[in-house]
């Protein structure tokens, strides 16, 4: 690649980044829902038993994870402490990048809620797609039941820092690894199994000095950004058209051509995002994708 060229990408980066926003406040807490939960009905004997969703649970050594399919999660039994109680390895192997095809990953930041999450939920089911959750800890404390209905209906969970508050993220990289290692907990507890794979609040490329990466390598987490921003966060107030209209314009650009990491947020106050899922799932499969999660082999966006 040459300098101009990933010049061109890093600009194209920064300013997608900028206007995706990714709201630097605090999450408001949303009224806790019903404690009624798809997975909990009392099936009888005559009924079927239900069907676990395909995931995969890493290995002790982590020699399970170049899968052959992109639509199947990643996920790890233990937490970071306990593999290290364990003596088992927090490092990930290097795993090759999954290049077949054309592939778009859906993402939705900072839920879940009680509300548009479990909409967007709903769409994907009709449209029987799985898609990616980046999840903050506080989020998933007040929402337990939808990230479970997330993990049994076959979807990526990420961990997306405890309260997304870039003053405690980013001036530290203890800060960033508490964050997150707590949010792990919070996962565990609540769906047993702990996620690989995180999203930095903000994103790597307007957030991370040089300390980060070895940091999160040696604790086993893989970050990925995105090449496609909806832009649900920008200012002003945009419109599902607004979105459906920027996924048809960035899937046009070369870096999306066999990836295309989408970044939409499903918390609180994201309605249009709903609104425009359906469209922009339709606009996606007319350009020829197929739907993955995100895993430790998804290729970064970049
Ligand atoms: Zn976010």
């Amino acid at each position: 690649m040459t300098l101009r060229k990933k010049l061109g990408l890093l600009t194209l980066a920064v300013s997608l980044i900028l206007a995706a926003g990714c709201g630097t406040t605090p999450q408001e807490s949303a009224p806790a829902e019903s404690s009624a939960s798809s997975a909990s009905s009392s099936a009888s004997s005559a009924q079927p038993a239900k069907e676990e969703p395909a995931r995969v649970i890493a290995a002790d050594d982590f020699s399970n994870l170049a899968l052959s399919a992109p639509d199947v999660p990643v996920f790890d039994k233990y937490t970071i402490a306990q593999r290290r109680e364990k003596g088992l390895p927090t490092e990930l192997p290097e795993i090759a990048p999954y290049r077949e095809g054309r592939v778009a990953y859906l993402t939705f930041d900072d839920g879940p809620d009680a509300r548009n999450t479990p909409a967007i939920l709903d769409i994907l089911k009709e449209n029987g797609i799985k898609a990616t959750f980046y999840i903050t800890g506080a989020q998933a404390e007040a929402h337990p039941d939808v990230v479970k209905r997330i993990y049994e209906e076959g979807h990526a969970i990420g961990n997306h820092s405890y309260d997304h508050h870039y003053e405690k993220l980013y001036p530290s990289v203890d800060g960033f690894l508490g964050q997150m290692m707590h949010t792990d907990d919070i996962i565990y507890s609540i769906i047993g199994v702990r996620p690989l794979n995180l999203r930095a609040p903000g994103g790597v490329v307007s957030q991370f000095t040089s300390a980060y990466p070895p940091a999160l390598k040696a604790n086993g987490y893989v970050e990925h950004d995105w090449n496609v921003s909806v832009g649900d966060a920008a200012p002003g107030n945009p419109v599902a058209q607004n979105f459906i209209d920027n996924v048809l314009t960035q899937t046009e650009h070369p870096a999306t051509a066999h990836t295309a990491i989408v970044l939409m947020h499903s918390n609180e106050g994201h309605l249009e995002t709903v609104k425009a899922l359906p469209e922009i799932i339709r606009v996606l499969k007319d350009k020829g994708y197929s739907f993955g999660v995100v895993t430790p082999m998804t290729p970064q966006p970049w």
